[in-house]
């Protein structure tokens, strides 16, 4: 146990960790930003964002995260690699268990974002790393030359099927049915594009491969003729959302039916001085923009803690 007790602690370092950091860090409370497994969050593995006010141009995802981790660090925050391990809320002050150390800390901001989420199959599993991928800019080289799928049907699987175009000979984008969630300008551009090639109503029912370690194709099913068919690609990259980073919070705070952190009046968990901003409790908006404004919400209001508890 360090004997240091913290004023505040910020859980993951994407767009709201980031900005609860340069305002905590503003305040003079020296945050200490625990970077989690997925440093920068969802932004450091996309490509251009151009609907973040203020870059006119656009900014790389990557760089808008560098330029925010800069900002914050130039006003006194501190980064650490580290995963939490598990939590004790119901003690003050609040003791993190960090693995090889516990920190305490007087408030806490849970800004651990969410993951991509896996459609569960055991062959798809097993070829995670073989072909199958939940990081089109992380992996899309890999498939220059070769007919790829990407499956799902928001904005994520849109920007995946756009982005591999650079790479693959053809894409084919799968969804489950026949209306997208995907926003109308990313969807027009994804069908304007000569490489990507729509397949709706299609479920998969098995990534083949398994006995190769290689990613030779798809098992897909019609889901209104019921029909089975093979679909010859090379590379499978998910695009079908997200899961929240927040199971090690069960039974601690409130969590929703599919484990987002319950939040009131924005930023607000149940227990005084924890407070969640970003991904890890918004199944909104999830924007860049939104998780960066509830991290601004959250700092504030660890400001205001402190001030009517003390340091
Ligand atoms: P999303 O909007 O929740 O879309 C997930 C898609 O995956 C849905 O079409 C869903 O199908 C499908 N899906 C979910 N589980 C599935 C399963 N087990 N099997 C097959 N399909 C499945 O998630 P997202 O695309 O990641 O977007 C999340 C948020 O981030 C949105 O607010 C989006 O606007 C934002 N975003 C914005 C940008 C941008 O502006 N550049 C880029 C990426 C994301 P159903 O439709 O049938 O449910």
């Amino acid at each position: 146990m360090s004997d240091t007790i913290r004023d505040t602690v910020i859980l993951g370092s994407g767009c709201a960790g980031l900005t609860a950091a340069i305002y905590t860090a503003r305040a003079n409370l020296t945050p200490l930003v625990l970077e989690g497994h997925e440093p920068g969050g969802q932004l450091s593995i996309t490509t251009l964002v151009e609907n973040f006010p203020g870059w006119p141009e656009g900014i790389q995802g990557p760089q808008l995260i560098e330029n925010m981790k800069l900002q914050a660090s130039r006003f006194g925050a501190e980064f650490r690699m580290g995963h939490l391990v598990s939590v004790d809320l119901s003690k003050r002050p609040f003791a993190l268990n960090l693995g090889n150390e516990t920190v305490h800390t007087r408030t806490l901001i849970i800004a651990s974002g969410a993951s991509a989420r896996w459609l569960g199959l055991p062959s798809e599993q097993a070829l995670i790393g073989h072909g199958v991928s939940s990081c089109a800019t992380c992996d899309g080289f890999f498939f220059s030359g070769k007919e790829i799928a990407v499956v799902g049907g928001g904005d994520s699987a849109m920007e995946e099927a756009l982005f591999l175009t650079r790479f693959a000979t053809k894409v084919t984008l799968i969804h489950r049915r026949e209306h997208f969630r995907a926003s109308r300008i990313m969807l027009d551009r994804a069908i304007a594009h000569p490489k990507i090639q729509f397949l709706t109503n299609t479920r998969i029912d098995e990534v083949l491969g398994v006995e190769q370690k290689e990613v030779s194709g798809l098992r897909i099913r019609n889901a209104i003729t019921d029909e089975s068919s093979i679909l010859n690609i090379s590379g499978l990259f998910l695009g079908i959302g997200h899961v929240p980073n927040a199971k090690m919070f069960e039974g601690q705070i409130d969590l929703d039916e599919d484990g987002y952190v319950k939040t009131h009046e924005n930023v607000f968990t149940r227990v005084p001085g924890v407070y969640a901003a970003g991904d890890v409790q918004d199944r909104r908006y999830r924007q860049a923009i939104t998780a960066a404004g509830s991290g601004c919400m959250a700092a504030l209001e660890v400001e205001k803690y402190l001030e009517e508890h003390g340091r």
